[in-house]
């Protein structure tokens, strides 16, 4: 995408998109100090807490962001309204002030290696308190890989290998699989990094009560339509998965 993608506009757009659909679109709080800029959550409005939850969360990279209009284009075209026995929390920009502008937060910290920590920002305590709450089984975190032609994953634990090599694989018909042994330093099974424990969302997330958590890392060499679409059918897999 080449022209400027603001906040307020992508909000804009979602909340209305929200108020067209089966999704409430909610601020939890302010982030970026006196900017006071909303942090926003959307869930499906039937909420029950004897429902399976799926907690997907987009844009914790500022610069990773075509997975927010992923789920601005699955809340559209109601993707998750098809799968009736789940209900969906998403964080659709869990880092506003770093939108469309860099990796970090306006503090300058990567928000995904503070999670669990001392030093965790207000981002991650907002996203923490509402995990906590809301106790979903799987956590979906959408990332893209800025210099990747291949596909890949991070999942916890190992033991539920079948469920996230079958998502994997279905990508494998269509795209190329990243299968070196080592990826950023960490071991990797054949596209799947596996317990990488770094102050993530994701393995935060398993550690507190997410039995499936995994983070899919969209080849960020594709077009900006081919990534948005391709976080959409993640988001897709990862619900018939359940
Ligand atoms: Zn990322």
């Amino acid at each position: 995408m080449s022209e400027v993608i603001r906040y307020e506009d992508y909000l804009r757009e979602l909340k209305s998109a929200c108020k067209k659909s089966n999704y409430s679109f909610s601020v939890i709080d302010s982030v970026g100090g006196s900017r006071k800029i909303p942090f926003v959550m959307v869930r499906s409005k039937k909420w029950s807490v004897s429902k399976k939850t799926v907690c997907f969360s987009a844009g914790i990279h500022g610069n990773e962001i075509a997975a927010s209009y992923a789920v601005l284009r699955a809340i559209e075209k109601d993707v998750f309204g098809k799968f009736k026995d789940i209900q969906v929390l998403i964080f659709p920009v869990a880092n506003p002030t770093g939108f469309g502008i860099g990796r970090e937060n306006f503090e300058n910290y990567n928000l995904n290696r503070h999670f669990g920590s001392k030093r965790g920002r207000l981002e991650n305590l907002l996203i923490e308190a509402t995990i906590l709450k809301a106790r979903p089984f799987f956590i979906h975190t959408m990332h893209e890989d800025a210099d990747e032609k291949k596909f890949y994953l991070y999942g916890f634990d190992k033991n539920r290998d079948k469920i996230y090599r079958k998502i994997l694989n279905i990508f494998a018909r269509k795209y190329p699989i990243l299968k070196a042994r080592k990826i950023y330093d960490e071991k990797a099974d054949r596209g799947i990094i596996y317990d990488a424990h770094d102050g993530s969302l994701e393995s935060w997330a398993h550690k507190n009560g997410a039995g499936l958590s995994m983070c899919s890392e969209v080849p960020g060499r594709l077009s900006w339509d081919e990534r948005v679409l391709f976080h959409v059918r993640v988001m897709e897999e990862v619900l018939k998965s359940c």
